[in-house]
């Protein structure tokens, strides 16, 4: 584990998943009432797109009634924090509300794969990921299926799930949405991406990319708070926010930091990561002859990558995952 997260005033020891309070609150019912209501007239992320997903599969995320999992296993290659010794419970949901061109899970998120289950099919994968010893379920990818999400999490609940649950996502979420996770969801993870409105457009298909996951992480915050971590250094409680480094973008990641350091907290625990490469639709032939968005068919330098850490110090992170 990594000393730099776990500082004594960062430990945790004890205590239960915030939904073990909520089952015992007699809350749950309502809130999966409530979430699933959201369906009728989509706006469970920023899209907004309107469709009834109680009858078919609507809008950017190609997602109905039924969350479609197309992957769930023991996670060894998440944060030190979240795998352990014993893996991240990850459960990898298919479709997604973004649509990167270089998504790096593009077979997945952009692709219709896996097997489309019911909220107590979801709550048995949880269920059996944790008999198998995983220290957390890792939810990737939620943000179109939050409704399915809490159904799930209520039944594991009732069904006697007993280990945090992170909340994976590429930060395109709704305040709203995440408002029904309150008290649900122990961890949050999300990406912050890009900072600019042409770089979310031109890459992403959302130009309010940014102003949306400012959003979304100041509620997440406001729900969980700094990361906190147990005596083993396992993630307890709190927000690891991920930036992924993309070539040619340093003046991005130094405004995301100085945001994060300044809005946030400067002890917001931050992993700086350098795993990208191109994929997806980046490097495929134009219509003009060349790739497609030849400024990043590239993987980010050495340098990029010290200039990062760099730019999250000067803003004044010191929490690196
Ligand atoms: S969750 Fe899907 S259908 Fe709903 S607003 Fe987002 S992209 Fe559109």
């Amino acid at each position: 584990m990594k000393d730099s997260i776990s500082p004594e005033r960062f430990v945790r020891d004890g205590g239960e998943p915030g939904y073990r309070r909520a089952l015992r609150d007699g809350t749950l019912a309502g809130r999966v009432d409530a979430a699933l209501r959201r369906l009728e007239d989509c706006h469970v992320c920023p899209r907004d797109c309107g469709g009834n997903r109680l009858f078919e599969a609507a809008g950017t995320c190609r997602t109905g009634r039924l969350a479609v999992v197309a992957s769930a296993f023991p996670h060894f290659g998440e944060e030190d924090c979240l795998s352990g010794t014993r893996g991240s419970g990850t459960i990898f949901f298919s479709q997604c509300n973004l649509r990167c061109v270089f998504c790096q899970n593009w077979d997945i998120s952009q692709v219709p794969a896996g097997r489309a289950v019911t909220g107590r099919q979801l709550a048995s994968i949880m269920l059996a990921l944790e008999s198998r010893g995983c220290h957390n379920i890792n939810l990737v990818t939620p943000s179109h299926v939050v409704p399915q999400v809490v159904e799930a999490i209520a039944e594991a609940a009732r069904a006697g799930l007993g280990v945090p649950v992170v909340y994976n996502t590429g930060g395109y979420d709704t305040p709203a949405s995440l408002r029904l996770l309150d008290g649900l969801v122990d961890i949050y993870m999300p990406d912050f991406k890009c900072w600019h409105a042409e770089t979310g457009r031109r890459l992403m298909a959302a130009p309010d990319y940014a102003e949306r996951a400012r959003e979304a992480i100041a509620e997440m915050h406001r729900q969980v708070g700094v990361l906190e971590v147990d005596r083993h250094g396992l993630a307890r409680r709190g927000v690891l926010l991920r930036h992924l480094v993309m070539p040619g973008q340093a003046d991005e990641a130094a405004a995301i930091f100085q945001w994060v350091a300044r809005e946030i907290s400067p002890d917001t625990v931050v992993n700086v990561m350098g795993q990208y490469r191109p994929e997806c639709r980046v490097g495929h032939p134009s219509e003009t002859g060349g790739p497609l968005h030849a400024d990043i068919n590239r993987r980010p330098t050495r340098q990029e990558m010290a200039s990062a850490f760099d730019a999250g110090r000067a803003a004044g992170l010191w929490r690196f995952a």
